[in-house]
């Protein structure tokens, strides 16, 4: 039988969200180890839309001035409708909003990080709580277990982590046509069936083929795209009530970025989102730390201190997410081309709720 490692602070997957965690902990002088399920560390898609909030956090990891010179600066955006071809310009709000390469935002991240911090290959499998250290015993695909003292879920929409928390199931959003989406780095497609094309060659027909009479300049783009970078996925998403009412931490166990709160792509803030999780979990966690003497302090001490820290990261992304999810759950129902009387309530509801559409990019996270 394999021995046990114990790592104090284990981070499951190396997506933006999980390598964000492990740089902002790392800033704050904690150590943290990243286990990412793929042998590289692989973004799926081509480009994302950094906004202002975003760019806050990237700042507070210092990153943001590096990953600033590979970037574009994202002035507005145009809504065509696949089916009738009505086009409307669709300007954004003011302030910082990028466009980069998700490639460049991983190794921005990953290359401030302590060598020996991310172990590729890793898949966890399953955790359990240890009852007498209350700490996570998390086993891995190849073979490995580890005891942690606090267990971070970053791993995306289909969370082990989420699981264990009994979080709710991702829900899928069904579209009543098929959309692309184009931006100035990225195409993404969004087809309501649950073909998943993978061939990239088909999924680039395919989006030619719904776009045929687009600007020259879209086309262009298309079938100018890095075939590698393209994929077709269900829209995946988090109800609001879920994310209102969802238990997010237990014991030392909790959850950030998409494992917490994936939502829609419509207001383009699921990245951006991630890394303001990952300013405000590492604040919480090392204001909590002075407080915890690893050689004097019990286990059970250790475990409680932990939980409170884990608390308070909860209590501040609460309703913070659940405001994002709820203006991206509307707006997606919207998109669907609803009947006249939900399309009424979910525009009333936008106007009280959401009278500056756009002022979800103004949030701060504050300083690390
Ligand atoms: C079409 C589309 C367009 C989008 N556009 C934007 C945009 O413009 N701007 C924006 O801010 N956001 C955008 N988003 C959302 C954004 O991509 C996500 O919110 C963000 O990538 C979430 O990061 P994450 O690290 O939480 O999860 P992920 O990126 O999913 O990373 C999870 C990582 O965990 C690993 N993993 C999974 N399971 C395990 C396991 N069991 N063991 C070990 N490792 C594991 C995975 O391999 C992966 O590396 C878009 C999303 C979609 C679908």
């Amino acid at each position: 039988m394999n021995e046990m490692e114990e790592i104090e602070i284990v981070i499951v997957g190396g997506g933006i969200c999980g390598l964000a965690t492990a740089l902002a902990l790392h800033r704050k002088g904690i150590k943290s180890v990243v286990l990412e399920k793929s042998e590289t560390l692989r973004a799926t898609g081509a480009g994302i839309t950094i906004r202002a909030n975003g760019w806050c956090a990237l700042h507070q990891l210092g990153v943001a001035s590096n990953l600033r010179l590979t970037s574009l600066t994202v002035q507005g955006g145009k809504n065509i409708s696949v089916a009738s071809g009505k086009q409307q310009e669709r300007p954004f709000e003011k302030g910082e909003i990028r466009c980069l390469r998700r490639s460049e935002l991983i190794k921005g991240l990953a290359e401030n990080l302590p060598p020996g911090t991310i172990h590729l290959g890793c898949q966890v499998l399953s955790i359990r709580l240890d009852p007498l250290s209350s700490r996570s015993i998390i086993q891995l695909q190849n073979g490995r277990t580890i005891k942690a003292t606090v267990l971070i879920g970053c791993d995306g929409a289909n969370s082990v982590v989420a699981d264990f928390l009994g979080l709710k199931p991702v829900k899928f959003l069904s579209l009543s046509q098929e959309s692309v989406m184009l931006t100035s780095t990225s195409v993404s497609y969004l087809k309501r069936t649950n073909v998943v094309a993978k061939d990239p060659e088909l999924l680039q027909q395919m989006t030619l083929e719904s776009i045929k009479g687009f600007p020259t300049k879209m086309l262009d783009m298309v079938k100018h795209s890095d075939r590698d970078s393209l994929s077709i996925s269900r829209m995946k998403y988090q109800a609001p009530w879920d994310i209102l009412l969802g238990s997010f931490r237990k014991g030392t166990v909790t959850v950030a970025g998409d494992a917490m709160h994936v939502m829609g792509p419509f207001l383009g803030q699921g990245g951006s989102v991630a890394l303001e999780d990952a300013i405000i979990l590492a604040r919480c966690l090392a204001q909590k730390r002075h407080e915890i003497d690893i050689k004097t302090n019990g286990s059970q001490v250790i475990a409680y201190k932990v939980g409170e820290a884990l608390d308070q990261y909860v209590k501040e992304r609460r309703m913070r997410l659940v405001r994002l999810s709820t203006q991206t759950y509307l707006t997606g129902i919207l998109i669907k081309n609803p009947p006249l009387l939900v399309r009424f309530v979910c525009n009333i509801l936008m106007k009280v709720l959401f009278s500056d559409s756009t002022a979800h990019s103004q949030y701060d996270c504050g300083r690390l």
